[in-house]
C-alpha cells in the first residue's frame, strides 16, 4: 500500500489573507507530496512495513530492523507526511472550537492566553527548521515541545494534537523572515481554539 497525498479539506485560498494561496499550493502539492514520495521510496525494500500506517511507522521506528539510512528516511519523510497531514486538518477558514480540548488546555496551562504565549514562544525561538507541538503523553497529559526537522511526537510515544510548521517553506513567500508575524496570524486559521 503506497502512501498518498490527502486532499486539502478546503480551497488553497481559503486561509487568505493569513496564509496565501501560493504558499498553500506549493506546501501541499510539492513539499508534502515530496515527503510522501520519499517515504514510499524508503519503504520499497520492506514489504511488511508498507502495510503500516504512517503513525505506526513512527511509533515503532526504533524496533525496525532496517538500514540506518532507511530508518532516517522513514523518520524524516514519514514525519513530514504525518505532520503535514495533521497541519491541514487543524486549520480552516472558520473556527470550529473544540470545547473539550480548550477546557483541557485551560486546566493544563492556566488560560488559553497563557497556552498561546508559551506555544508562540517555542515556535518563535525554535532554531532552524522544525515544529512547535502540543502533544499528549502516555497518560493523556498535554505537553508543549519544540522539535527539529520533521520529527514527530509519535517518535516519543506521544500523540500530536496541535502542530505549527515553522520551516521557512511554510511562510517565506508572504512573510519572508518575519516568522513571529506568521505565527501571530496562524492563530487566526487554527480552527480548534
Ligand atoms: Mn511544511
Amino acid at each position: 500500500m503506497k502512501h498518498t497525498l490527502p486532499p486539502l479539506p478546503y480551497a488553497y485560498d481559503a486561509l487568505e489573507p493569513y496564509i496565501d494561496a501560493k504558499t498553500m499550493k506549493l506546501h501541499h502539492t510539492k513539499h508534502h507530496q515530496t515527503y510522501i514520495d520519499k517515504l514510499n521510496a524508503a519503504l520499497e525494500k520492506y514489504p511488511d512495513l508498507q502495510e503500516k500506517s504512517v503513525e505506526d511507522l513512527l511509533r515503532s521506528l526504533a524496533t525496525f530492523k532496517v538500514e540506518e539510512t532507511d530508518k532516517a528516511a522513514i523518520r524524516n519523510h514519514g514525519g513530514g507526511h504525518a505532520n503535514h497531514s495533521l497541519f491541514w486538518q487543524i486549520m480552516g477558514p472558520k473556527k470550529e472550537t473544540d470545547k473539550k480540548l480548550t477546557g483541557e488546555i485551560v486546566k493544563a496551562f492556566g488560560s488559553l492566553d497563557d497556552f498561546k504565549k508559551q506555544f508562540t514562544d517555542i515556535a518563535v525561538k525554535l532554531f532552524g527548521s522544525g515544529w512547535a507541538w502540543l502533544a499528549r503523553d502516555e497518560k493523556g497529559n498535554l505537553h508543549l515541545h519544540g522539535m527539529p526537522n520533521q520529527d514527530s511526537p509519535y517518535l516519543h510515544g506521544h500523540v500530536p494534537v496541535i502542530g505549527l510548521d515553522v520551516w521557512e517553506h511554510a511562510y517565506y513567500l508572504k512573510y519572508q523572515n518575519r516568522r513571529a508575524e506568521y505565527i501571530e496570524n496562524w492563530w487566526k486559521v487554527l480552527k480548534l481554539i
